[in-house]
């Protein structure tokens, strides 16, 4: 049976969501005119008053804000409120350049804690369940939003933190942790060293994950579903606009509810910035309706994606947005040719490989090269050159049908590839060091 935090929220119609987002827009211009000197002045310069604004259909007519605006307005120049008021602050992961911070009052923890929960229950948890958080906890959103989240919704919370992974495994098992939240790469790796300690899914409890901070692949996912012997769900969300939460998904697994009585999102064409109908890809940009302490209007993403409202099986009526097809700064563009890394990591698990693998990007005179390097599987280890030069052929031959381009595949000695605790880093890219 489908569970919710607040179903009547979550299974509203559309006009009833769509009268709350007109009011709540109302209101959070005028916060933002009135309290942000910074955004004020962008809608001044752009001509546009808050009266301009009658309903979300005239949200175009506001500015965007960017990346570069929250660096430019650091640390305080966004905040819609006093600082006696609020009561926390996090920090990106600083993934594609320097990092900017959030602020929170009690408000604003309140409903990020309310999304958590309603991405927990749609996994299926409950009070019953004993919910291990191996996020960061600290300035990075992931391990403060799944712990607000997971504490809100009853679950027995435990904070493991990421990192020392013999004992969260440890703990899981002497605990029954029956939910898993952290990266989706972390969730691999304690697969890898649960498998390590001589142990299978038959020895822990877990029946649900709650994975996401970074792209992973439909691949990636079957893959942690065999090893955990769990359902895993993608959960998306960015300290901009509170955490992770943004948006969750539901037993269908097929996109992800965004919690859309919070966050109005529209899909932009990331050259011009026109708005795209629905069903079409581009920018994801996302108006904070609720939030006090640090509003964001019309918040540029920078993650490709494709919105689309269906009617969805778990009841909820909530628009949902496809998983990011990568940052449109994570896209490589390697001789002229655009590369998703995402793209890549679908080769090599449809072809047995695992989701460790790195890729190297350089240039030397003219020419950019492109290496990829993968980790064989242990039980290939002791395999010939000759059949390691056809299996690093055979690699880059299905890679350049995917991509276009061939890159030179490197497999490398199980283990090799640096894991990850939190984000992984799958691209190295040393063009941008010159
Ligand atoms: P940083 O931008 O420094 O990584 P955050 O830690 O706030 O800062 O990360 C937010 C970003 O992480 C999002 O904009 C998106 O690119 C990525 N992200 C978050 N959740 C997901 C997800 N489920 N799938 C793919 N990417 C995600
Ligand atoms: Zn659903």
């Amino acid at each position: 049976m489908e569970k919710y935090f607040q179903k009547d929220i979550e299974c509203a119609d559309v006009q009833t969501i769509k009268g709350w987002q007109n009011e709540k827009l109302l209101r959070q211009v005028r916060n933002v005119w009135d309290n942000v000197p910074y955004y004020r002045n962008l809608m001044e310069k752009a001509g546009v008053i808050p009266e301009d604004i009658k309903s979300v259909d005239d949200i175009s007519k506001l500015p965007f804000l960017s990346k570069a605006d929250l660096r430019d307005a650091y640390p305080y120049g966004l905040l819609a409120r006093p600082l006696s008021e609020c009561v926390r602050i996090h920090s990106t992961s600083g993934t594609t350049g320097k990092r900017v911070i959030a602020f929170y009052n009690r408000h604003d923890i309140d409903l990020w804690n309310d999304c958590c929960s309603r991405a927990l229950a749609a996994a299926g948890a409950d009070e019953n369940d004993v919910c291990q958080v191996a996020y960061g906890y600290g300035l990075f959103t992931g391990g403060a939003g799944l712990d607000g989240g997971s504490h809100k919704l009853g679950c027995l919370t435990l904070p493991m933190s990421s990192g020392n992974t013999e004992r969260q495994i440890q703990f899981m098992r002497d605990l029954g942790a029956t939910v898993l939240c952290c990266t989706p790469s972390y969730a691999v790796y304690i697969g890898e060293v649960l498998h390590e300690m001589g142990l299978s899914a038959d020895d822990i409890k877990l029946k649900a994950g709650i994975f996401g901070a970074e792209p992973w692949t439909e691949e990636m996912r079957r893959d942690i579903e065999k090893t955990l012997g769990i359902k895993a769900y993608d959960i998306y969300g960015l300290t901009e606009l509170s955490g992770p939460g943004v948006a969750f998904e539901c037993s269908a697994q097929s996109g992800m509810h965004i919690n859309e009585d919070h966050f109005y999102a529209e899909i932009i064409d990331p050259d011009t910035g026109e708005v795209l109908p629905e069903g079409e890809k581009g920018e994801l940009v996302f108006t904070s309706l609720d939030k006090e302490a640090f509003p964001l209007l019309r918040y540029r993403t920078r993650d490709i994606c494709v919105l689309k409202r269906e009617k969805c099986p778990c009841g909820r009526t909530h628009i949902k947005m496809c998983k990011p097809m990568g940052r449109s700064d994570d896209m490589l563009i390697i001789r002229g040719v655009n590369v998703f890394p995402s793209q890549i990591e679908t080769v090599l698990m449809k072809m047995g490989y695992s989701a460790n693998y790195q890729i190297v990007v350089d240039r030397v005179g003219a020419t950019d090269t492109f290496d990829v390097y993968v980790e064989l599987p242990g039980d290939q280890f002791s395999d010939t050159v000759r059949e390691m030069t056809e299996k690093e052929s055979a690699l880059s031959g299905a890679l350049k049908t995917m991509l276009g381009i061939n890159p030179k595949v490197h497999l490398v000695q199980p283990k090799s590839i640096t894991r990850s605790e939190g984000k992984a880093v799958r691209v190295i890219d040393k063009r941008k060091l010159v």
